[in-house]
């Protein structure tokens, strides 16, 4: 057996921690994926394409850089998150519009379909509710795949910014992270204090935000998004929805965040409503079918 030094520095005090003979073998055992997905129902995306085809615009919002801002989609519509003017990521919350006690689960997207979605992958509910939220369609940067650092776009793994991380790492107050600006956003669409909408912000669809994980230190990493102008993501509404979205001081994360040196821009969420009758039989996805007796 052999040590490292950082096991001799703890021999003193506690028990050594001794690399066992066999470290390679066990490190050399293939990963096995969690959540295998091949069990959930895929969308049917052909039939959301001919109805996009149908959908006039019945809504749009333009989100101010540094800013947050909500908007509303009914279940059966669809809304595009359009980047415009230059390029800038943003930071996407989602609840059920009748019930804000059912909002996006980023974990379980994360585990469902992995760190980063694009077209075909959906955005889930929290617990007890656990459906489809907003299903992907159209995504102009599903092209980007994962890069040589193991980058890519959309993802789901990082947080948002926050002020209480930002006060941490580097002191001072500061009130434009996307945190607050998703906090502002919607105290003013439900009329309520900031300390009551702050509770319900949650952990976010960073959309276009290029990120992944470094190989050697398993940081979180961010690099300058591969969007442009014109650039959007588009999904469908598979319950009634309120987004609030918060465009990131960040700009597009190049370099830092949580303050007012990087370039920021505005974006434009619209809204889509197709022809009656377009969508045929579907209907919206009932909530979890677990019974929530837990064994009791
Ligand atoms: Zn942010």
């Amino acid at each position: 057996m052999t040590k490292t030094p950082a096991d001799t520095a703890g021999a003193a005090t506690t028990a050594p921690k001794m690399t066992p003979e066999d470290a390679e073998a066990r490190r050399a055992v293939k990963p096995v994926i969690c959540y295998p997905n091949d069990t959930l129902a895929p969308p049917d995306l052909a039939l959301y394409h001919a109805a996009r085809q149908t959908a006039v615009k019945v809504g749009e919002v333009t989100v101010p850089p540094r800013d947050g801002a909500s908007f509303t989609v009914k279940a059966g519509q669809f809304f595009r998150i359009t980047s415009i003017e230059g390029p800038q990521v943003g930071d996407l919350n989602l609840f059920n519009a009748n019930d804000l006690s059912e909002k996006f689960y980023s974990g379980k997207t994360r585990a469902l379909h992995g760190t980063h979605i694009t077209t075909g992958e959906r955005m889930w509910s929290s617990h007890p509710y656990l459906r489809p939220m907003a299903t992907i369609t159209a995504d102009t940067l599903g092209w980007y795949g994962i890069d040589e650092f193991g980058g890519s776009v959309h993802d789901v793994i990082g947080t948002r910014c926050d002020p209480y991380t930002n006060n941490l790492l580097s002191g001072g107050q500061y009130h434009h992270c996307c945190h607050s600006n998703l906090t502002r956003a919607l105290a003013d669409h439900e009329g309520i204090a900031l300390a009551e909408a702050e509770p319900q912000v949650h952990d976010v669809l960073n959309v276009f935000m290029c990120t992944g994980f470094t190989r050697d230190t398993g940081q979180y990493f961010m690099k300058a998004s591969p969007v442009r102008p014109g650039d959007y993501l588009e999904m469908f509404a598979e319950i009634d929805l309120l987004g609030v979205l918060s465009a990131c001081p960040g700009g597009d994360c190049s370099s830092e965040h949580s303050s007012d040196e990087a370039a920021c821009h505005p974006m434009l969420v619209e809204v889509f409503a197709p022809a009656e009758g377009a969508l045929g039989e579907w209907v919206s996805p009932p909530v979890n079918g677990y019974d929530r007796s837990h064994g009791r």
